[in-house]
């Protein structure tokens, strides 16, 4: 047996374990091993019974005289109830519901039990206790074999069913079988340098502990090695990615000046610092990989469209990408507006097969085949071509693509650009791989753009163009909701629309874990709230819906709509669609704003006041809670995304930012995304390890550790 294992082959684990082991994603006994406590229980304080203090946590140690079962009379719970002595006294112990006790310890059997020294109508007592027989080895008791007793005892996070004490019945005897099955992975320099236990010992430690300071030290190795791991992966993709080669752009001085003259107004410098350093790196001959980060309305599409401008200038295409349909639209208008003066060849392409797609050609709007689309794409007649995911498929190909645009949907690999170009030659040395321009209005807090993020360079627009208004924040409880519709009843009134966010609700049916997507509906949050604004608030508005299960084209034509002002009140999920401008809404309220992130609260801020009215954003919540009210506050108060986001970080942990749980990096990495110093020392001492050995010819294990770490975690 080894650390690849499977689990299935370790003795103890019978099928039903198996499937609650596999259900939360431990496949290979390392896994397992891997699989840490998420706190500590001091039962080191072993005492005599005569010693015992009412209230105080301790253990004790002694012999069952009696034990049995009974049912108390009203409450039908079934109490276990025992006498434990020892040589200074007895004492009585109770456990609830957990008849099969008497089946395990038997009146004679040494035991140690742990827990809490209770008093009530039955006396004192020691209530429901951790316990543990005491093993007899050659007729002595042998104190030193304990697992669930008698020292710090591990606690494991208790999802789907698996206990803490049969993790540590299991974990136990497989660490000592493995202890020299272990191999260091750090090079010896870092142990040295940051005093790390080796990692086998680590990895007792953290499960067995002799205190909770020494299990706190292991942990810490393991916290290093884990972003070690994440910023090596990062570095080597990033060092790979420079030995790549793609066509080097050439900025065109007299273009640019044309472009930004046609504007109808003035460039905000943080525009002009972000397009700068996309010039720069277009220039080189080397792929830009590039992140643009900015707030929403920040005015991210103009500098795209320079650089698409420039490259197509340079006689090559562009390939323009966007997570929807309606977006994907809205980037076509929006870029062939603004190229209007420029006789550039863009296209858009749909998800569907059989579509028409429109064509802008000499200005005029064509349409084609999808399957001439494609023929012009390949043969070089299309210069910048928009669209979906669908950009990706198989059958788009480009003859000499040298931008992706890829618009909120954070990565886009080496590999997939590589695919798009008509005949990637086979021979990598030769191959060209277009540059990347990825956008987003996430903010990504700091630790994240140095570890996950680390291969982008990133670009901050940190600016917002003049003119546009504060919008004007407020959290509003229940009692002040009629106020608040009132309100939103009378802007409408001036023309102005509403946007009205829900979140999921449970379904009822099943008490799934709340994060999984299951338990949660939100066709049915949308529609209850649309039945009560269309029927009971508003009922002389012009009200619509727009969710996930509708069909795109319904979507589109509600979209549609609202943006041409024929609805007034938009009731949305959270997912689908807000990416969208409609610069009459004014109002946004949100319900149940305590369900969600800071940051993406703010995100849905942003959907209004995109023009020069005054907006408004009123943030719904029932909860009273000291802390929802708080965190509701900081946003009423932050305009700045990035504080908030880093906000998030810190109090609900990186799961809670968008897309974050997908990329299947470990619990212990991801709750340190939040430990900046952490972060850059583990980022530094990657980097110089890549840069004496970029190969880690010198390091097999850690080579063959972060291979297979690189195969688990999907940053793309
Ligand atoms: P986002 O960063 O959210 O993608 P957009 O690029 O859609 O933002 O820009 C939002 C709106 O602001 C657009 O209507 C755009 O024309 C406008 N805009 C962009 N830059 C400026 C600027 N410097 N001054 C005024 N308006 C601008
Ligand atoms: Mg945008």
């Amino acid at each position: 047996m080894n650390l690849d294992t499977p689990i299935k082959e370790i003795p103890r684990i019978g099928p039903v374990f198996l499937k609650k082991l596999q259900r939360i994603g431990i496949k290979t006994v390392e896994d397992l091993l891997f699989h840490f406590p998420h706190r500590y229980e001091d039962f080191s304080d072993i005492r005599p019974i005569s010693k015992i203090k009412v209230n105080e946590t301790c253990c004790l140690q002694g012999k069952i005289l009696e034990i049995g079962n009974l049912r108390t009379w009203k409450k039908r719970i079934i109490l276990t109830e025992a006498i434990v002595e020892d040589k200074t006294g007895a004492i009585k112990v109770i456990w609830f519901n957990q008849s099969y006790l008497t089946q395990t310890l038997k009146q004679g059997d040494w035991v140690c039990l742990a827990g809490k020294i209770s008093s009530g109508k039955k006396g004192i007592y020691l209530s429901s206790p951790a316990y543990e027989k005491i093993p007899v080895i050659n007729d002595k008791l042998s104190m030193t074999n304990l697992t669930h007793t008698g020292g710090i005892i591990p606690v494991y996070p208790e999802t789907e069913g698996l206990s803490s004490r049969w993790l540590r019945y299991i974990l136990r005897p497989l660490l000592i079988k493995l202890k020299n099955e272990i191999p260091e992975i750090l090079p010896l320099e870092i142990i040295k340098k940051y005093n790390f236990l080796p990692r086998a010992q680590a990895l007792w430690r953290v499960h067995f502990p002799d205190s909770i300071s020494s299990a706190q030290k292991a942990k810490e190795r393991f916290s290093f090695e884990g972003l070690f791991l994440i910023g090596l992966s990062v570095l080597k993709e990033r060092l790979k990615l420079n030995k790549e080669k793609a066509p080097a752009i050439p900025f065109n001085v007299n273009l640019t000046k044309e472009f930004v003259a046609s504007l109808s107004f003035k460039l905000t410098d943080a525009q002009r610092k972000c397009t700068w350093q996309i010039f720069k790196d277009l220039e080189k001959p080397r792929p830009m990989s590039r992140l643009l980060e900015g707030d929403v309305g920040s005015g991210k599409t103009v500098i795209a469209v320079m650089a698409a401008l420039n490259v197509v200038r340079a006689g090559y295409q562009v390939a323009f990408m966007a997570p929807t349909e309606i977006l994907a639209k809205q980037h076509f208008q929006e870029v062939t507006k603004l190229l209007r003066p420029f006789k550039i060849k863009i296209a858009f392409l749909t998800g569907k097969e059989d579509k028409i797609i429109s064509l802008k050609l000499k200005n005029e709007i064509l349409e084609i085949s999808r399957r001439k689309l494609l023929e012009k794409t390949r043969k070089g007649e299309i210069d910048i071509l928009i669209g979906t995911h669908s950009l990706i498929q198989d059958k788009v190909r480009f003859k000499n693509l040298a931008l992706c645009i890829v618009d909120e949907q954070h990565r886009f690999g080496v590999k997939q650009r590589a695919h798009l170009i008509q005949s990637p030659m086979s021979n990598t040395q030769h191959r060209i791989i277009p540059h990347l321009l990825s956008m987003t209005a996430t903010p990504i807090p700091r630790t994240l753009a140095l570890t996950v993020y680390g291969d982008l360079d990133l670009s901050i627009l940190d600016e917002m163009p003049k003119g546009r208004k504060k919008i004007i924040t407020r959290v509003i409880p229940p009692k002040e909701r009629e106020e608040a519709y009132n309100f939103a009843k009378e802007q409408t009134k001036f023309g102005n629309q509403v946007f009205v966010i829900c979140p999921r609700i449970e379904s009822g049916k099943s008490k799934i874990k709340k994060e999984t997507a299951m338990g949660w509906d939100e066709v049915k949050a949308v529609k209850e709230e649309y039945e009560k604004l269309s029927k009971k608030i508003f009922p002389d508005l012009k009200i619509e819906m727009l969710h996930g299960k509708m069909k795109a084209k319904e979507r589109e034509k509600i979209m549609k709509n609202f943006k041409n002002k024929k609805i007034d009140i938009l009731v949305s999920t959270s997912v689908v669609e807000v990416g969208v401008d409609v610069p009459g809404a004014t109002v946004m309220i949100i319900e149940g704003a305590e369900r969600f992130g800071l940051a993406q609260l703010h995100q849905f801020r942003g959907r209004v006041g995109r023009s020069n009215l005054q907006s408004y954003c009123f943030l719904f919540t029932d909860s009273s809670a000291k802390r929802t009210r708080q965190r509701l506050e900081a946003i009423v108060k932050a305009d700045d995304g990035f504080e908030l986001a880093q906000k998030d970080l810190e109090i609900r942990g990186p799961g809670s930012l968008y897309g974050v749980k997908q990329w299947g990096i470990p619990d212990l990495a991801m709750e340190n995304l939040k430990d900046i110093s952490l972060v850059e020392k583990t980022r530094e001492e990657a980097k110089e390890l890549l840069a004496k050995d970029p190969e880690l010819k010198k390091y097999p294990s850690l080579k063959e550790r972060l291979e297979k770490f690189q195969k688990r975690i999907h940053l793309e």
